[in-house]
C-alpha cells in the first residue's frame, strides 16, 4: 500500500455520457473508485485536464494565439476541478480544489504547502491549470506535481487497460505490455500513453507510472495498493 498517489485523470473521462463537458454521474462513480483508495489511508492528489473543454493545440489558429489557447485549456482544467472537487464532497470524499493559475475568486491557489495540509487532513488534492504555463500539457504538470509532492506512483487512468505496441481498438492482435522501464517508454516510438515531454520528466526522476483502465472497478485501489494491474512503467 502506498502512502501517496497521484491520479491524472484527462478532461475526456468526466464527459461520461455527453460529447463534451461534465458529467456529475461519472464524477461521481470516480468518487466510488477514489474512496476505495483513502479508505486504505494512501492520500490522492489529481490532476485534472481539460480536453473535455478544450486543448490548446486544437483551439489554436485562425487568429487565436497558442498562447490564448493553452490559457483557455487551463481554464478549462478549472471548471472540471471546481465541479470534481464538488461531487468528491456530495459523494463523502473530502476534497478541496487548488489551482496554479491565478484566479483567487473562484478556486484557492496552488502551494506546496497548502497541498500537504489538505493532504495530511485526509482530503483529496484537486490540481487545476497544469503547471500554469503554456506549451505544456496536464500529463507533464502530473509529472511535476507528483515529484513536488513524493508521490509514490502515478496512476495514469486511460481508456484501455495499459499499454500496447498499438492501438487496441484498432489493432485486435496489439499486444500489451505488463512492465516496461522509463527509458524504454522515452526512447520506443510506438508508446504513446503520455507525451514524451512527461514521460522523460519521470525517468529523469525515476518516478514510476502505472497505466490502468480507469472503468474498471476496483482498479485505481489496486494499482494504489500496488497490485499488478495495466502496465506499470518504472525504473527496471
Ligand atoms: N495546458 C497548458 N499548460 C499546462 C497544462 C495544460 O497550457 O501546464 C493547456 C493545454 O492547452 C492543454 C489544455 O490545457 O491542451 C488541457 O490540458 P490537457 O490537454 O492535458 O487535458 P487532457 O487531454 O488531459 O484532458
Amino acid at each position: 500500500m502506498y502512502k501517496r498517489v497521484l491520479v491524472k485523470l484527462s478532461g475526456e473521462q468526466l464527459q461520461g455520457r455527453f460529447e463534451s463537458g461534465f458529467d456529475a454521474e461519472r464524477a461521481a462513480w470516480i468518487a466510488k473508485e477514489i474512496n476505495k483508495i483513502t479508505d486504505h489511508d494512501t492520500q490522492v492528489v489529481v490532476m485534472i485536464g481539460g480536453g473535455n473543454y478544450a486543448r490548446g493545440a486544437q483551439l489554436a489558429g485562425g487568429g487565436v494565439q497558442r498562447v490564448s489557447a493553452d490559457n483557455i485549456g487551463m481554464l478549462a482544467t478549472m471548471m472540471n476541478a471546481i465541479a470534481l472537487a464538488d461531487v468528491f464532497e456530495a459523494s463523502g470524499v473530502p476534497a478541496r480544489a487548488l489551482t496554479n493559475i491565478k484566479a483567487d475568486q473562484v478556486v484557492d491557489q496552488f502551494t506546496h504547502r497548502r497541498a500537504l495540509s489538505h493532504l495530511s487532513k485526509g482530503r483529496v488534492v484537486v490540481v487545476a491549470g497544469g503547471i500554469g504555463r503554456p506549451y505544456l500539457t496536464t500529463d507533464t504538470a502530473a509529472v511535476s506535481l507528483a515529484l513536488e509532492l513524493e508521490c509514490d506512483l502515478i496512476i495514469k487512468a486511460t481508456k484501455v487497460d495499459g499499454v500496447y505496441d498499438a492501438d487496441p481498438v484498432s489493432y485486435g492482435d496489439a499486444t500489451k505490455y505488463d512492465k516496461l522501464t522509463l527509458q524504454e517508454a522515452v526512447e520506443r516510438p510506438d508508446v504513446r500513453v503520455m507525451d514524451k515531454a512527461a514521460i522523460a520528466l519521470a525517468a529523469d526522476h525515476k518516478q514510476a507510472i502505472l497505466v490502468c483502465k480507469l472503468l474498471t472497478e476496483g482498479n485505481l485501489a489496486a494499482a494504489a495498493a500496488g497490485e499488478p494491474v495495466g502496465t506499470v512503467i518504472s525504473v527496471s
